[in-house]
């Protein structure tokens, strides 16, 4: 029985982060042949069935990074216009669990998605336009801008590129997968300094 489970970074052949998927889902790709490389730490070893000619049990060793030939579930990142979809728990990380007004650090579950133009007033539900606000800051906002509110956000909000989505998807992110992830960050990405 195991309590959870690790994470497999996987990449296309050039290196690009792609997704996180299941050592299950790492198994086949390796059954499927579609395992150009791998990279970081051996995270499983996995014991399959007994080859009938050699009389050898198969083995897989799977690593925290593969780079794999195939199709992907993840959207397409070359596309300028890219944005990854916007959900709270993704939001949160984001701006570090810490409310974007006040500064102080949060639960998720004391946290909300604040939309800095309200949709009342014409903003959008898209990266740009929200931040992670307490719920007291939220309630002070209400229907309100920050100017109109005398309230001043603490950070800009930015979208986050793919490789800046994967790391906030991420549950636990071990040391290799995040150097391999922040390679991929934009230069000037806060989340460089988690
Ligand atoms: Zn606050």
């Amino acid at each position: 029985m195991e309590i959870y489970q690790l994470q497999v970074l996987r990449t296309d052949p050039s290196g690009m982060p792609l997704e996180w998927i299941s050592y299950q889902e790492a198994a086949k790709l390796y059954y499927l042949e579609l395992v150009a490389y791998t990279c970081g730490t051996q995270l499983y070893v996995l014991r399959g069935g007994t080859n009938a000619k050699t009389g050898r049990q198969s083995i897989i060793e799977v690593n925290s990074i593969l780079a794999t030939y195939g199709h992907h579930h993840g959207s397409c990142q070359v596309d300028a216009h890219y944005a990854p979809p916007l959900s709270n728990p993704a939001l949160f990380k984001r701006d570090n669990h810490i409310c974007l007004y006040c500064g102080m650090r949060f639960y998720a579950r004391d946290l909300s998605r604040d939309h800095i133009r309200p949709i009342s007033l014409g903003g959008t539900d898209t990266w740009n336009n929200v931040v992670t606000a307490c719920k007291r800051c939220n309630n002070h906002k209400a229907g309100r801008s920050p100017e109109q509110a005398g309230m001043q956000l603490l950070a800009i909000p930015f979208t986050p590129t793919h490789a800046e989505y994967i790391y906030l998807q991420g549950r636990r992110i071990l040391t290799d997968q995040m150097e391999f992830l922040r390679a991929h960050f934009p230069r000037k990405s806060p989340l460089h300094h988690r």
